[in-house]
């Protein structure tokens, strides 16, 4: 054979290769796929298309090789002859959720210390199941775990949404033993560098780093174009902002920059503090100001400050995932929590900071949301996202800014935004199919029924009841 028909004919091979292996999925990933055609159109839906835009009734969508090739009033647009039909009257469409502060773990408290458990089986799964196509751990405890999770998804291995994987949380010695501490004077690029070769693609710092660490994590990520978070409290927001840092988790739950006298590099409780402050203090305004200067985006975690009275036990329907000796032990400490003094305090810092990024987001500053499945742990992959949507609504934005929140903002903090992240004529077919009309009533969000991922339909209740009262074991 001659040499150009051998490369002719392994790039050939190589092309088929490629095209066969992206088509694949195991069986264990199968099993939930009910779509998977290649021309399908989703008929005469409601289409709430991330971007903000008012809501559009009696729409047909056409999807075409993995992607949205045409939206448009119902019997508009062109539809190929004998093209495989979705009936979706009386349904919603949204984009697959984008989420940026969530976890492989969840956490087990023991003895009310913090403890998390790797849910390298069921999580990943329950993502999808609730909608989220797109997310990036905040933080992990078993960052290689994350990043084999990812591989294995990507390669069609394993059921779950497409991964940004971020650091393990890079901190010095806090209370959770389980973080990977850093020591003395250990090189942060060193260790930095360990990451990114494996292909981490983002940092999350946390509690109790020095300013010092945080300047130069921040100088190393950005020389290797990767964007630095932090659950922030040794440090101030002013202060990370002033080092250009990207993004601040929980919004400004974590700040301590209102705490008076606060020593340097010291982690302090920065929660009295918030409670005091006036929501519209001229320092919080100013402080606002300053982040939207810097181009700092907070990530907003309502599901994880959840209150207990008058709420569910596990958020957003969720108790039935959990282990029944779980949800046993998560019932009482509901049960200790209800109408006490600390829950009522804890409701009224919830709606404070309800009105804090509100006012944040109405003065042009960049927000994004992410559940972060650990505190109590009442709040569990897939079940925290889709009620995340809900608690949305309840801080006062409307749906279609609620779902560009989750959609388009996470979209474009990972600068996928041209890809993913709206229903728009050339994007990824990443698509929530939802029965009833969210605009009218937002807890239709909990019957998500199809989530397609890049053009691929998963059994939303069929992932779901597959890890009931699995989630805390696997
Ligand atoms: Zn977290």
């Amino acid at each position: 054979m001659k040499k150009n028909q051998l490369i002719f004919l392994s790039i050939l091979f190589f092309t088929i290769h490629q095209i066969s292996y992206a088509q694949e999925f195991s069986k264990r990933v199968s099993d939930f796929i009910v779509i998977q055609d290649s021309i399908l159109v989703i008929k005469n839906v409601t289409v709430i298309d991330g971007t903000g835009g008012p809501i559009k009734y009696n729409q047909d969508i056409l999807l075409r090789n993995n992607e949205i090739s045409a939206v448009g009033n119902t019997g508009e647009i062109f539809l190929p002859e004998n093209v495989k039909t979705i009936d979706a009257t009386g349904k919603t469409v949204i984009p697959g959720l984008i989420m940026l502060h969530e976890h492989l773990f969840y956490g087990k408290p023991f003895d009310g210390h913090y403890q998390g458990r790797h849910m390298t089986n069921t999580f990943p799964q329950m993502y999808l199941a609730g909608g989220v196509t797109t997310m990036r751990t905040a933080g992990s405890l078993e960052a290689n775990a994350d990043l084999n999770i990812k591989n294995i998804i990507d390669q069609g291995g394993m059921v779950g949404p497409t991964m940004d994987v971020s650091t393990p949380h890079v901190e010095r010695l806090g209370f959770i033993p389980q973080l990977q501490s850093l020591y003395g004077d250990e090189s942060i690029e060193n260790w930095l560098d360990y990451w990114f070769d494996k292909g981490i693609t983002s940092v999350k710092v946390y509690n109790n780093i020095t300013k010092e660490d945080l300047s130069q994590i921040i100088k190393i990520s950005h020389a290797r174009n990767i964007k630095v978070t932090g659950h922030l409290c040794s440090i101030t927001y002013r202060e990370a902002a002033e080092f250009g840092i990207d993004n601040l988790e929980h919004s400004f739950m974590a700040s301590t920059d209102f705490v008076a006298d606060k020593p340097e590099n010291k982690c302090v409780y920065g929660e009295p503090s918030l409670a005091e402050l006036d929501d519209n203090d001229p320092k919080l305004i100013e402080l606002m100001q300053f982040l939207i200067n810097k181009d700092v985006t907070l990530t907003y975690t309502p599901t994880v400050f959840e209150p207990f009275t008058n709420r569910e036990v596990v958020i957003g329907g969720g108790s039935v995932a959990l282990a029944p000796y779980l949800l046993e032990q998560m019932q009482t400490f509901y049960n200790q929590q209800i109408n006490t003094k600390r829950d009522s305090l804890n409701l009224i810092s919830f709606k404070k900071e309800m009105k804090r990024i509100l006012k944040f987001h109405s003065l042009g500053g960049k927000v994004t949301v992410g559940t972060d499945p650990t505190g109590t742990g009442k709040t569990l992959a897939g079940y925290a996202n889709q009620r995340l949507i809900e608690l949305l609504i309840e801080t006062g934005f409307s749906i279609e800014e609620a779902i560009k929140l989750a959609t388009l903002n996470g979209a474009e903090y990972l600068g996928i935004e041209t890809k993913t992240g709206t229903i728009e004529v050339g994007k990824e077919a990443d698509l929530v199919l939802l029965n009833g009309d969210l605009s009218k009533d937002v807890s239709n969000i909990r019957n998500m029924e199809l989530v397609f991922k890049n053009g691929v339909g998963f059994d939303s209740k069929k992932i779901f009841d597959s890890v009931k009262g699995k989630v805390g074991l696997y």
